[in-house]
């Protein structure tokens, strides 16, 4: 059997810290590895497979597009783009959409939309755009400017100009940002992902809906992670019931193929024209069915789902003494636990067949939107004995090098 461990790390450039685990099938929620060992599934490939891995309807979908045309050109019209725009529209009150192949790119769209659109109102120097400590826009040289983590500006420079970074929660200093002018957007994500799982104040995001609509400052939120259904609703916005200008999702779009969108409302619907923006592969006809067949799936029957769900871990976790606490929303859910490190959980639930991720020093899990219950149950009791068996070991360690002290 060729080793295909030995191969990626000879030939795959080390961007990654690769947990040892080589996935070679799986179905929904179910993963299997090379020897055949099984996992359950709580990181979806990132929020990816929101039906999980090979879903019969969304393989049929994808399969039928694939016998039509796999491909065209947005030079010419595509009624699986056509399909899914409308789709996205009537389901968001939203006015236009774009198609692109991830969430990096998706944002790139909005900040252009956000520029542009203050740009053909007010001229120029109206091109700042807030976002906020801690937040994660992507890995393009311009979304890593517009994310606001230290650890990402560094070694890439110089990057792109016009992002200024607010914390999350005071209302003080956003206003003072917007005083200081030439703010024309305000991008956000409403529960941070990649910055450890923490939804914000609905308090906050009020004050920010309320100084972009005073100001003609666009709101963007950033849904490439909690779109889809993710936190119970189709969007998080519903959650918090603000409207933004624009808003962008990948991730769990089309189901486990690599798709984004920039969805834009009323303001800005004709911000973009002909020749402002372009993508080859954007809205790819494969990747469009895909979605679809998702996307109409996401109906309030499996929304209640998600939140059922949601409500089993929450209780059974904080039932759990070594847990101190369990954030986010729906199935985007962060688990601090106490005295062990986020990798060593996951590599101890790894070893004993299930499969969560981690959010800075957080675990953290994003199961399959239709995740079947007994399959969530047992997934959360081999992850709370790795929680448990970490901090056992780590008290020991811990208690011994505490004594030596
Ligand atoms: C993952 C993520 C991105 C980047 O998406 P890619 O598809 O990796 O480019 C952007 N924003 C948020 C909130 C994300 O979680």
């Amino acid at each position: 059997m060729d080793n295909y461990k030995v191969f990626d790390n000879e030939y795959i450039a080390h961007t990654y810290g690769r947990f040892d685990v080589l996935i070679t099938k799986g179905k929904g929620s179910l993963l299997y590895d090379e020897g055949g060992k099984e996992y359950i599934d709580f990181g979806s490939g990132i929020a990816v497979n929101s039906f999980g891995v090979c879903d019969d309807e969304w393989k049929n979908a994808v399969i039928e597009q694939l016998d039509k045309v796999s491909h065209t050109s947005n030079l010419y019209y595509s009624s699986p783009q056509a399909k899914l725009a409308k789709l996205l529209c009537d389901r968001t009150g939203m006015k236009k959409v774009f198609f692109a192949n991830s969430g990096a790119e998706a944002n790139e769209c909005a900040i252009k939309v956000a520029r542009k659109y203050s740009s053909d109102k007010y001229g120029d120097g109206r091109s700042t755009i807030v976002t906020l400590v801690n937040s994660f826009h992507g890995r393009t040289i311009t979304t890593l400017s517009a994310t606001g983590q230290d650890v990402f500006h560094k070694h890439f420079g110089p990057f792109t100009e016009g992002f200024k970074f607010a914390h999350a929660g005071d209302k003080d200093e956003i206003n003072a940002l917007v005083k200081e002018g030439g703010v024309c957007g305000i991008m956000i994500e409403l529960v941070q992902g990649e910055g450890g799982v923490i939804p914000l104040d609905k308090d906050y995001v009020d004050e920010i809906a309320r100084l972009c609509g005073e100001n003609d400052i666009l709101l963007i939120v950033d849904e490439v992670q909690t779109g889809n259904g993710r936190t119970g609703k189709l969007y998080a916005f519903e959650n918090y019931g603000i409207k933004p200008d624009v808003f962008t999702t990948a991730k769990g779009l089309a189901g486990g193929l690599p798709f984004g969108a920039c969805i834009m409302g009323e303001k800005t619907e004709n911000t973009l024209g002909k020749g402002d923006h372009g993508s080859t592969f954007g809205g790819n006809p494969i990747c469009a069915a895909g979605a679809y067949s998702i996307l109409s799936r996401i109906d309030d029957e499996l929304l209640r789902g998600v939140t059922e769900r949601s409500g089993l871990i929450k209780k059974k976790l904080e039932a759990v003494p070594e847990v101190e606490s369990v954030t986010g929303l729906g199935l985007m859910l962060g688990v601090s636990v106490k005295g062990a490190a986020a990798t060593d959980v996951v590599n101890k639930a790894i070893e004993k067949g299930c499969i969560p991720l981690t959010a800075k020093t957080k675990v953290r899990l994003l199961p399959a939107l239709n995740i079947p219950m007994p399959v969530l149950e047992k997934g959360l009791d081999i992850l709370i004995d790795a929680i448990k068996e970490c901090v056992a070991e780590q008290n020991k360690d811990g208690g011994f090098a505490t004594s030596e002290r």
